[in-house]
């Protein structure tokens, strides 16, 4: 193809994408057109997108931490703001696993995985590291298993910990849950990318949001080795309640927040006994 013509062709795709509302239509272009194979699939995915498929799921993938995430159709995209969380695990890792033991070998429990996106990016800063994830929905299941295969990960198929094998009780050095956490009544403020596209199990958290939070840090204690920690990214304006939930499971609280990243973690890890 000539270049005036595949410049065209990128300018057409770019006001379609404007048209269609998508304010990065530049970037977005640039990234269908190199996901393409043929010039009929180009077209095929530009009509998703403008029709509002959210464009991680047209192109397949979702970028997180500097990995290309397979995300299929129906899983919840890693949102970027989530990294921060990955970096508060990587450094308290170093803690988990605890005097005397190899940093490098420390279990990571990936809760609500979704795509693995979490698990998948500690378990590759922290090479060597044993990874285990588990998410309620199939399809998740599914694109987890493709994406954490090349690091070993094992995922399992059921409701935050009942499907965990029991060898793993007390030996979770670092357990991330990005949890569901939109309060019920904000959903419908969701924008349609998520509101119509991602399962709303992934995104409605009960009345304040914080219903799956309370259930995985009630239940964390009998999961997490001595040294362990729980990390779970709430919004800002929950985590005093959040840090209430992880103080009544027994865990010794902590939050940190990130301007750059706007996000919020509160962390929890077990009195020294
Ligand atoms: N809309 C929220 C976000 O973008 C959803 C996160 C969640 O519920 N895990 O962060």
């Amino acid at each position: 193809m000539s270049a005036a013509s595949s410049a065209s062709i990128r300018s057409s795709i770019i006001s379609r994408l404007r048209a269609a509302g998508c304010v990065f239509a530049e970037d977005e272009a640039r990234l269908l057109i190199s996901a393409a194979r043929t010039p009929a699939d180009l077209t095929a995915m530009v009509d998703r997108r403008a029709a509002g498929l959210p464009l991680e799921h047209v192109i397949g993938w979702a970028e997180f931490c500097g990995l290309r995430i397979a995300v299929d159709p129906g899983v919840f995209i890693p949102r970027p703001r989530t990294e921060f969380l990955v970096r508060q695990a990587e450094f308290l890792a170093g803690r988990a696993a605890g005097p005397g033991e190899n940093r490098d070998r420390v279990v990571v429990l990936d809760l609500c995985c979704g795509s693995g996106a979490l698990g998948l990016a500690l378990a590759t800063v922290l090479a060597g590291a044993e990874l285990h994830a588990a998410d309620v929905d199939p399809d998740a299941v599914r694109c987890a298993r493709r994406n954490t295969s090349t690091v070993g990960g094992q995922v399992y198929q059921g409701d935050l910990y009942q499907p965990l094998p029991a060898t793993l009780r007390g030996r979770v050095g670092i357990l991330v849950a990005n949890v569901p956490y939109v309060p019920t009544g904000e959903v419908s403020l969701l924008p349609p990318e998520a509101r119509i596209h991602e399962p709303r199990a992934a995104l409605d958290g009960g009345q304040d949001g914080l219903d799956v939070l309370r259930r995985v840090a009630g239940e964390a204690p009998g999961w997490l080795a001595s040294s362990g920690w729980l990390l779970i990214e709430t919004s800002e304006a929950q985590a005093p309640l959040a840090t209430d939930a992880f103080s009544r499971a027994g865990l010794i609280p902590h939050v940190e927040r990130s301007a750059e990243f706007s996000a919020t973690v509160v962390m929890g890890t077990m009195p020294p006994t």
